[in-house]
């Protein structure tokens, strides 16, 4: 099943919250003859690879590298090779935003870019290590005062110029820093899987579960081919392709729960499913328990959100899906959309009910707090407060 790892992951992030803060730290460097030189430098062979790569119609960085860089490393052997990388990179950019309509120039001291591999913030210290076309050189920084609640963020990118006018050169950070969350004392959130999803969160978070069905459906065709068959060697083979549909489930289960644990709550209300299958129970309800993969889904998120020292509630499951999320009356699903008769209220099915069980968690929370104070609560894993040498409980699964 040929889906990397990293485009599924950024499917499953897109609509988690990593929210990140980005500032930019404006410096003024001391006067420095080979800074200025290196800019210079920078600029001319710039626009030798712009020309390049204009010529050929292309701003792709991977053709303009094939085009440019073995001839750019021979002629300016004093070039550093990740410095030859960011000019190209930049020449790209530029190309990029004309379109390749028209052949953009650098000037001779424009801004010229740094990337990790050839520059370094020391801010706490005051010192940026920079490379130039006479090798690495670290250079005092005055830090302004507006600046200094920056010194401790990651430095994502930084460019540097010099204003030959006012004769200074400027280097110009690029900061970023994840925002805070902020977590309410005892704020629910709601799990619910659903048909397409295979979970929803009561935040307004889905995990679709197009790619999973897509993945399971491809080894159930293959799986009725190989019974068919009926070989010995088609035995075999759907052995090992079912223990690798489990992994493969194991591992996106995982990937989930971490995201899920990661929302700034620090209560997870899950269903319970602790009960036996039995048809007043429903249609759907049945599905779930009968779904293993979402029975370990819950595991996840249990471990981990223990680990986390976060709680996880069971709640009661009855009729989470045909209740209204917000004036408590039962209504009608029909297909992907809830609809309340009584207060008129629609919504993604799922999602209402993924809300109903972060009401119930919310109520349950409630209650124990009003019964017993300070006992801990049903159901909930919390982390113990004293270390003990007991293993954990094993959890059954097969
Ligand atoms: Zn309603």
């Amino acid at each position: 099943m040929g889906m990397n790892r990293p485009t599924f992951l950024r499917r499953l992030c897109l609509n988690s919250l990593a929210v990140v803060m980005q500032r930019t730290v404006k410096l003024t460097l001391p006067s420095d003859e080979v800074l200025v030189k290196t800019i210079k430098f920078y600029n001319e062979v710039c626009n030798e690879v712009l020309k390049v790569a204009f010529e050929a119609r292309t701003h792709s960085k991977s053709r303009v590298h094939r085009l440019t860089y073995r001839g750019i490393r021979q002629k300016y052997p004093s070039l550093q090779s990740s410095m030859v990388q960011c000019l190209r990179d930049q020449a790209c950019d530029m190309l990029k935003r004309e379109k390749l309509e028209r052949l953009p120039q650098k000037k001779p001291y424009s801004s010229i870019r740094y990337n990790q591999r050839i520059f370094k913030p020391y801010l706490q210290k005051g010192i940026v290590s920079l490379s130039t076309i006479e090798g690495r050189v670290k250079i005092a920084v005055s830090i302004p005062r507006c600046y200094e609640q920056y010194i401790d963020w990651q430095v994502k990118s930084a460019t540097l110029s010099y204003d030959v006018r006012l004769q200074k050169l400027r280097l110009h950070l690029v900061v970023k820093k994840e925002t805070p969350q902020k977590l309410e004392r005892n704020s629910v959130l709601g799990v619910d899987s659903g048909i397409l999803n295979h979970a929803v969160l009561s935040n307004n978070v889905f995990f679709a579960s197009n790619h999973i069905r897509a993945v399971k459906g491809s080894y159930q065709f293959l799986r009725q081919k190989l019974q068919a068959l009926g070989t010995r060697s088609a035995k075999r083979l759907l052995r090992k392709r079912s223990g690798r549909e489990k992994r493969f489930q194991a591992d996106v289960n995982h990937r989930i729960a971490k995201l899920v644990v990661a929302q700034p709550f620090n209560v997870i209300a899950l269903e319970k499913l602790e009960v036996k299958k039995v048809k007043k129970n429903g249609k759907r309800f049945n599905r779930k328990l009968g779904n293993w993969a979402w029975r370990q889904l819950q595991r996840h998120v249990e471990y981990k959100a223990e680990a986390l020292g976060k709680t996880v509630v069971y709640v009661n499951p009855a009729y989470t899906s045909k209740t209204c999320s917000r004036c408590g009356q039962i209504g009608t699903r029909k297909g992907l959309v809830f609809k309340c008769k009584h207060c008129g209220f629609q919504l993604n099915a799922d999602l209402n009910a993924a809300r109903n069980i972060a009401l119930r968690g919310k109520l349950l929370l409630e209650q124990a707090s009003v019964n017993e104070p300070n006992a801990p609560l049903q159901h909930a894993s919390q982390p113990k407060a004293e270390a003990t040498c007991k293993p954990p409980l094993s959890r059954g699964g097969s």
